[in-house]
């Protein structure tokens, strides 16, 4: 069965739930389909406010056509894309416009379409219904998600996308509440992310950002939970964390992280033997990006210097790529920020 086979097969209960919102944990019981907004924002239309072929994810996924869905159920204070959604206008998205930038996409190189938010299963329903209605044109779907839904909705979606990348932002309830206002998301997100890998194991990422203070609390848990409850799972372990204008005056989030942080972290990941999903070297990288002619992106790409010197892409596109790299080869990284070091491929790791 083709995707828009089967997301059709799911199309009444993508109506039963914008008739009454249970999708995730916070089971706000919105009537959608009537116009009334649950915790997340997101309506009975999933609405772009942003696409582009990133290359910033993993050397598995890249270039990948990033679409940027309004929605999240969530509120990280350090959330890249808070706001690009908040003020960038955006558009219901139809199966023609959706066909169309996949269309763009591909003839970028794109090698797939990857759904990002806020956060796409929010807006599940309405992206079923593209599905359906796309046919079977689509590329590979990849579902860049925060997992935080039910284990209904996730049986509901489970056979749609060809990959998951997820993230798995905390280590335990107390920072998920005060960073994310979520209490529950640990409990949650750890039961749906073991039902993903028993359902898919070899379509899974998980991606964890370290956090600046957050190491003992967030990334050593999270870690040593991956290790022991889903040892083949892949891990990408995100080093690249920005200092976003909600979390400056956050005690712990206001800074970029230390070397000796991530240092710590990558030695945790070694430590626990998780193995890592692959991170394109700056050789493999340049190749990629000198590829091909890109047609354009209408976007503020950004390069960001931390306070001590290391660079940072903020929607990494090809031209804004082959910046960072120019700069790179005109002058070496210090040896802690070298690929080995977990710090050569920056990207966006939150959305
Ligand atoms: S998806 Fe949105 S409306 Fe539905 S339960 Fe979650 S937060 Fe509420």
């Amino acid at each position: 069965m083709g995707v828009a086979e089967l997301a059709a097969s799911r199309l009444d209960w993508a109506a039963s739930q914008l008739a009454e919102c249970r999708l995730c944990p916070r089971q706000c019981r919105a009537n959608r389909a009537a116009g009334e907004l649950g915790f997340c924002g997101a309506g009975a239309e999933a609405r772009g406010f942003m696409d582009y072929v990133h290359y910033g994810e993993e050397a598995e996924l890249v270039p990948s056509h990033s679409v940027f869905l309004t929605g999240c159920n969530l509120r990280c204070i350090f959330c890249h894309t808070a706001i690009e959604r908040r003020t960038l206008p955006s558009e219901p998205l139809t199966a023609e416009r959706l066909l169309a930038m996949v269309e763009r996409g591909r003839r970028e190189g794109a090698r797939n379409v990857s759904f990002h938010g806020g956060e796409p299963t929010v807006n599940a329903p309405a992206l079923l219904r593209l599905f359906a209605e796309a046919g079977d044109g689509l590329p590979p779907i990849v579902w860049n998600t925060n997992l935080y839904c039910t284990a209904e909705t996730l049986e509901a979606i489970a056979v749609i996308p060809t990959f998951y990348l997820v993230d798995l932002k905390f280590g335990n309830g107390a920072c998920a509440e005060a960073v994310a206002g979520a209490a529950d998301y640990w409990e949650a997100v750890r039961a749906r992310l073991k039902e993903a890998a028993a359902r898919e194991p070899g379509k899974l990422i998980v991606r964890h950002l370290v956090l600046p203070g957050h190491l003992d609390c967030c990334t050593r848990p999270a870690l040593e939970w991956l290790a022991r409850e889903l040892p083949s799972a892949r891990l990408s372990l995100k080093t690249d964390y920005l200092v976003m204008p909600d979390a400056r005056r956050d005690a712990r989030l206001g800074r970029f992280l230390a070397d000796a942080e991530v240092r710590q972290a990558a030695a945790l990941a070694r430590d626990f033997g998780i193995p890592l999903a692959r991170q394109l070297d700056s050789r493999a990288m340049g190749a990629l990006v000198r590829g091909q002619p890109s047609e354009g992106v209408a976007l503020d790409a950004e390069l960001i210097i931390s306070p001590t010197g290391a660079v940072f892409l903020h929607h990494p596109t090809r031209e804004v790529t082959s910046i960072a790299l120019a700069l790179r080869q005109s002058q070496p990284l210090p040896k802690e920020l070298e690929p080995s070091g977990g710090k050569k491929q920056k990207g966006k790791s939150e959305r």
